[in-house]
């Protein structure tokens, strides 16, 4: 199948968002706190925790729908998503990946197993990995955080993932409330695992997998710089649920990275972005033009506004002139908004 004429402006495969949690994308909709958290697992507890257990299917789809199309107007095509919805756990993952497949962007599904809800409810997670992946759904089994898992939890998902041959998403030292995850997780880890976040790990903390930084969250959570050159790992970029705009992402990474070490170069930043296409290689068929020329990483971290006006995923236009091709963008942000509301009415204070 030939492509259709490619308007001016530079072009990329589609870029990829090596973590995400497409279920936050209707929390910009929800009043915050009454009391301002203070520090990470506050965050948690106030915001995050009360969000997830109020999550029903239908609120799902529409935060995955909303999430996919905000990933589609930023060239992402493929989304390495997170997921919990701790009383809507079986068929979640299958409402998420048919959001995507409605909008056109591909996705990576991951159920965030813990032991947060007890036995039971960490058991229905790691059960909703499995149906799904065993179904034939494209994803990783997906695992909270060490510091939410019993050790038993940890084995068992480290276990399933290498029975099903994929590798196992999970957050690792995001803060110092995660103390302890490398011992825990050490002999576990294969080179197909995410540790995404990895701020508080050691140098040499020896684990495997890549590791995805989350420039742009870590500072909005106060939990410090993760410096990933200092890893031996490979690194790519995800963005935690805040959009996937990555060539935004690359700009903040770029930044941090510079905050840190002024003699750093764009060319680094930019390999952790290239580094999501050995994990979604898919994305490299398809195509994102922009609004600017050339797509280069010195150009692009100083270009602030670079806009996706056309993407071509598996030979199909689904974004021209900036908007989406397969759905009705307007009437996914009304309905989102609406869950929103509905949402909150669902959150305890
Ligand atoms: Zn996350």
């Amino acid at each position: 199948m030939s492509l259709p004429p490619t308007p001016p402006g530079g072009t990329t495969p589609g870029l990829v968002c090596a973590h995400h949690h497409l279920y936050s994308a209707l929390a910009r909709g929800v009043p915050g706190p009454a009391v301002a958290p203070t520090d990470f697992l506050s965050i948690l507890e106030s915001i995050w925790w009360k969000l997830d257990v109020a999550l029903d299917l239908e609120a799902i789809a529409w935060s995955a729908r909303l999430g996919a199309l905000e990933a589609l107007e930023s060239g992402c095509t493929a989304v390495i998503d997170h997921h919990e919805s701790p009383h809507a756990i079986e068929g979640s993952l299958d409402v998420i990946a048919d959001a995507c497949a409605e909008v056109g962007v591909r996705v990576s599904c991951a159920y965030g197993v813990t032991d947060r809800h007890g036995p039971d409810g960490a058991k229905a997670g790691l059960a909703e990995n499995e149906r799904f992946l065993r179904a034939g759904g494209h994803g990783l089994v997906g695992v909270h955080a060490a510091f939410t898992c019993t050790d038993d939890t940890l084995d068992a998902a480290a276990g399933l993932a290498r029975d099903l041959e994929v590798g196992v998403h999970i957050h690792v030292a995001e803060a110092d409330t995660d103390d302890g995850a490398t011992e825990r997780l050490a002999g576990l880890t294969d080179d197909r695992w995410l540790l995404v976040h990895g701020v508080h790990l050691a140098d040499d903390h020896g684990l495997s997998g890549t590791i995805v930084h989350n420039p742009r969250s870590n500072m909005n959570n106060a939990v410090g710089y993760a410096r990933p050159t200092r890893f031996t790992n490979p690194v790519a970029l995800g963005s935690d649920g805040i959009g996937a705009s990555m060539l935004d992402e690359f700009r903040v990474a770029f930044a941090r990275l510079r905050e840190s070490d002024v003699t750093a170069g764009a060319d680094t930043a930019w390999s952790w972005l290239e580094a999501g296409w050995q994990l979604m290689p898919a994305a490299l068929d398809d195509r994102v033009t922009w609004s600017y020329d050339p797509i280069e990483p010195w150009a692009v971290a100083y270009t602030t506004d670079v806009r996706a006006l056309e993407v071509v995923v598996d030979g199909e236009v689904v974004l021209a002139d900036g908007r989406a091709t397969r759905v009705d963008g307007a009437e996914i942000r009304a309905r989102a908004a609406e869950q929103a509301t509905r949402l909150a009415s669902r959150m305890s204070p």
